[in-house]
């Protein structure tokens, strides 16, 4: 795996979360007696460039769809915070 900032390869592990589902990604109703995909939640820190990540098993394009429950674009608190920092 390499690191997406500056390419290095990772070997360091940060921290084993073990398995979740997607972030945000809400059952509807008629899934809720089906089973629920699980992915690793492995972070890792890069030693060149210290970027802490995770490895991708969904593309963006997969993760943040029309159903997507969470823009923190649209949260004025998440923006003041950001804007503080
Ligand atoms: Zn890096």
């Amino acid at each position: 795996m390499r690191c997406r900032f500056c390419g290095n390869e990772l070997k360091h592990e940060f921290i084993d979360l073990y398995h979740s589902p997607l972030s945000n990604a809400y059952l509807r109703l008629d899934a809720l007696n089906q089973p629920e995909v699980y992915y690793p939640l492995k972070i890792f820190v890069c030693d060149h460039c210290f970027l802490v990540q995770i490895d991708e098993y969904k593309t963006s394009g997969e993760i943040f769809n029309k159903e997507y429950a969470y823009f923190s674009s649209v949260s004025s608190s998440w923006l003041a915070h950001s804007k503080n920092m």
